[in-house]
């Protein structure tokens, strides 16, 4: 069978290292899920179906490196809320859900993503119960949206309530509703591997690895995840500093090595090449140091860290360190958007506010991150995040009659600072139009509407219910959550206040 040949003719072709203001025009043949050429006016005999891109900016698919598609059905359930609490209602509504709503959450965020211009996400999911058959669920859905995905179910045996500093302060009851039960570590390595074999990596399905985070996972489980993303060749996703409270766990429970999460990953074999922190919210700079000297890199999430008052990633230290970094949405309930035009408009808006010096620009360097820097998490460097000949055939056109281009006088400023998403016009995933002039081609929108709104009755009543037995937590959590703030970490750059 010969592959599907389409030619994607006559557009601004964004390349990274070429003029990032004015992209020459070029086509771009497409074989099969592969780019065979890029070039001006390229000669195509054969058949093969025509994309007019005239008028039209085609950039790389975006990539999304932190993503849970866990609670994509919260969205919209809360307003500025610190990560603690938040817990306390998405845990729940994320857990032992039926395989209907698995389903339409799972299609759900993936939707969004391809319609926002995200042509990979990168799902760090919290699947419970976790076994074979919601993992089929999951997995087929993404599938069906036609959007690649780097999926790592997250593992841990630490229970939840281990997130939170002054958790023995809590009454029982309220330690039970974060959770006080582990997972057992066996059980759990055996199931990625399995899934490893029942679903092959290829086409659009990535695995990584995924220890929660290191406060949550013993270093028989963390030893574990580096072994088999070792013997699989694969990522590590891991959070790690995301609030003020986790350096204090860090420095309290981690004396041993030396009160650094950064340490204990590396007693595990863990800090090399393939581990990505995700949020590094409160990462020293010696810990910066020693990431990027083992080629480590970072994932930022500045929506979700401000949404829920973690604080704000240093963006000026990280990258005077030279970490590689990437750029994560997060989750739908925390953020709440899966665009990353408002990621990379933040972290240059962040950048920015830093220093009060005139800086250098920033948006082509934050959309090599939100490309090629999020492929080289996923461990697909050379494959995704540009568009070259041999690079896979993920790209997104970009109609530049859209208002934001009017007038048009930089592909990569504008696509940063002024884009919204609503210049996204046709996405091509693996080689196969997966939206065509804004239409959706491989899901029923409707029907999928209508799916969710059939879920929705039962989801929001399980939601109130949650909400209704967390009310006795919270003056608690209050309570935790006041003495993290209070304890001085000998830095408080990120939370500027005047008293
Ligand atoms: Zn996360």
């Amino acid at each position: 069978m010969t592959p599907n040949r389409l030619l994607v003719r006559g557009g601004q072709v964004y390349d990274h290292d070429g003029d990032v203001h004015k992209p020459a025009i070029a086509d771009i043949l497409i074989e099969g899920s592969d780019i065979a050429a890029a070039g001006r006016d390229l000669k195509v005999s054969g058949e093969h179906e025509i994309i007019d891109a005239k008028e039209r900016l085609v950039v790389p698919g975006l990539i999304n490196a932190h993503y849970h598609s866990h609670d994509t059905l919260c969205r919209g359930l809360f307003e500025e809320l610190p990560l603690e609490f938040w817990l306390l209602y998405t845990l729940p509504m994320g857990a032992n859900r039926s395989k209907e709503e698995l389903r339409a959450r799972t299609l759900v965020g993936a939707l969004e993503s391809l319609l926002c211009g995200i042509t990979t996400v990168q799902d760090m999911l919290g699947l419970v119960p976790l076994d074979d058959e919601s993992t089929d669920v999951v997995i087929s859905a993404y599938r069906e949206a036609g959007i690649r995905v780097v999926l790592s179910p997250m593992v841990w045996d630490i229970p939840p309530i281990a997130m939170l500093r002054h958790k023995d302060s809590l009454p029982l009851e309220v330690q039970e509703m974060l959770g006080t039960t582990g997972r057992p570590i066996r059980e759990q390595l055996d199931y990625l591997e399995r899934q490893f074999k029942r679903h092959q990596p290829g086409g659009t399905l990535h695995w990584a690895i995924a220890p929660f985070a290191p406060q949550r996972c013993s270093p028989k489980m963390l030893e574990g995840c580096a072994d088999l993303a070792h013997r699989h060749d694969l990522a590590v996703y891991t959070h790690v500093y995301e609030t003020k409270g986790q350096v204090l766990i860090a420095r309290d429970q981690f004396a041993a090595h030396g009160g650094s999460l950064i340490n204990y990953l590396d007693s595990a074999s863990l800090l090399g090449s393939r581990l990505n922190i995700v949020h590094s919210v409160w990462i020293s700079r010696p810990e910066m140091d020693r990431m990027a000297a083992a080629d480590a890199g970072i994932v930022l999430n500045h929506l979700s860290n401000m949404k829920l008052k973690s604080g704000i990633a240093p963006v000026c230290d990280l990258r005077e360190s030279g970490v590689r970094l990437g750029l994560g949405c997060d989750n739908c309930s925390g953020s709440d958007v899966q665009s990353v035009f408002q990621a990379m408009k933040l972290f240059c808006l962040i950048a920015a506010v830093s220093e009060p010096e005139p800086g250098h620009g920033l948006a082509h360097e934050v959309l090599r991150h939100a490309t090629l820097g999020n492929a080289r998490t996923a461990g697909l460097q050379g494959r995704l995040g540009a568009i070259r000949t041999g690079y896979k055939a993920d790209l997104v056109l970009i109609d530049l009659r859209d208002v934001a281009y009017l007038p048009y006088n930089s592909a990569a400023r504008q696509l940063v600072y002024t884009e919204a998403g609503r210049g996204v016009e046709s996405v091509i995933v693996d080689g196969r139009v997966v939206i065509k002039e804004r239409q959706v081609k491989t899901l029923d929108v409707d029907a999928l509407r209508r799916e969710v709104a059939d879920l929705m009755r039962h989801f929001i009543a399980d939601y109130d219910a949650v909400v209704a037995s967390r009310k006795r937590a919270l003056p608690y959590m209050l309570e935790a959550h006041q003495r993290v703030w209070k304890t001085d970490v000998g830095n408080n750059r990120f939370i500027n206040r005047t008293r």
